[in-house]
């Protein structure tokens, strides 16, 4: 779906549904499938809300992916229009969303090893992006660099995951206007140069351990941050004239936290946000990417860390891909629909 902001600029919002198969916990407690899909990457998702299929809901997304569905599958149809947009110098994110444990992380990282080069089937979207980059760029003759950060974020705070210093506080400011659009720097953030995929993997490896050992000592870190991870490609271009310039493209690969930190509450409960019970960033993305598709002349960008540090990367000319991963089994059923509803409605 295209949407037409800005004066003539375009922001494509597309969102796509991804459901695991039954863990072993689910079979085990002999939780019964109720989540089904139109094929392997189909645009449907039927759920089973009880005896009679009179009451099954249908939702329809831009895709919808069943257990079958692979890592390759969510690459080529989810990832490769957004890196060619990356390499043409534009702001993409793509973002994980859904309950704890369906499977934001395996879509996102996925198996991080990487042998002489070669990427395990289980790759994720972050790895395989670094790997196609890398070809592309090596292919093209124009003079090129890349960048990467990785970041999380907490509590409204933020974290280096490359920094080995672990007590900078990053802050968020603005950088003035861009392109009518206003840019935020991340100061005291590392961005590393990387001079082939496997320096990449490598920081996000490190950085997803650093997150891991933190997370072991805090019990609901893991569940309740946000990872963003960033990779810049700068590329030399010549134009019809004859002049030089940098085209700057930006894919941002978000890891969100788990949609049950604004579902249980209630998302428009103000005094369980305050308490901090509802996760501040994810409840104004739900809003920023809302306004966005209504074209709100508001776009509440501010009320959030998350929403303010991706702020050049949502609306504008960018394109912006929600991957909202679900459980096919009963006991998640009400979570299920939560993460549906509030997928369909960035729609
Ligand atoms: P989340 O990040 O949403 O909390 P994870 O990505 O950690 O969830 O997934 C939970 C578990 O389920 C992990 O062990 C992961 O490997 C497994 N898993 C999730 N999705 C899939 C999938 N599509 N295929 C195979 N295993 C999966
Ligand atoms: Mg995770």
């Amino acid at each position: 779906r295209e949407f037409d902001i800005d004066g003539g600029e375009e922001t494509n919002i597309h969102v796509v549904v991804r459901c695991r198969g039954r863990n072993d916990r689910e079979v085990r407690e002999n939780s019964g499938v109720v989540v089904s899909t139109d094929g392997v990457r189909g645009k449907n998702v039927e759920l089973s809300m009880g005896a009679s299929a009179l009451s099954n809901k249908t939702y329809h997304f831009d895709k919808v992916f069943s257990p079958a569905a692979d890592q390759s599958m969510i690459y080529d149809d989810v990832v490769t229009p957004m890196l060619d947009e990356m390499l043409r110098g534009y702001n993409c994110t793509i973002f994980a969303y859904g309950q704890t444990g369906t499977g934001k992380t395996y879509t996102m990282s996925g198996d991080m090893s990487d042998t002489l080069g070669l990427l395990s089937d289980s790759a994720g979207i972050i790895p395989r992006v670094l790997q196609s980059l890398f070809l592309r760029l090596e292919a093209d003759e124009a003079e090129s660099s890349v960048k990467c950060s990785f970041i999380e974020l907490y509590n409204e705070e933020l974290r280096d995951l490359i920094s080995l210093d672990d007590n900078t506080k990053l802050k968020i400011y603005e950088d003035g206007q861009k392109k009518g659009h206003s840019a935020t720097l991340v100061q005291g953030m590392e961005e590393s140069h990387i001079k082939s995929a496997g320096d990449g993997i490598k920081l996000l490896r490190n950085g997803s351990h650093k997150r891991q050992v933190a997370a072991t000592k805090c019990n609901d870190l893991s569940s309740r941050s946000h990872t963003v991870f960033t990779v810049t490609a700068y590329i030399k271009r010549t134009t019809e004239t004859g002049e030089d310039f940098v085209s700057a493209g930006k894919l941002n690969l978000v890891d969100l936290a788990g949609s049950e930190n604004i579902q249980r509450s209630g998302a428009e409960n103000k005094r369980a946000a305050e308490a901090g019970l509802i996760n501040k960033s994810l409840l104004t993305l739900g809003r920023v990417i809302n306004a966005l598709v209504e074209r709100g002349s508001h776009i509440p960008y501010r009320e959030s860390k998350l929403t303010r540090l991706l702020q050049d990367s949502l609306g504008g000319r960018t394109k912006t891909c929600i991957i909202a991963t679900v459980s096919p089994a009963k006991s998640n059923l009400e979570e299920t629909i939560s993460t549906l509803d509030y997928a369909f409605r960035a729609k």
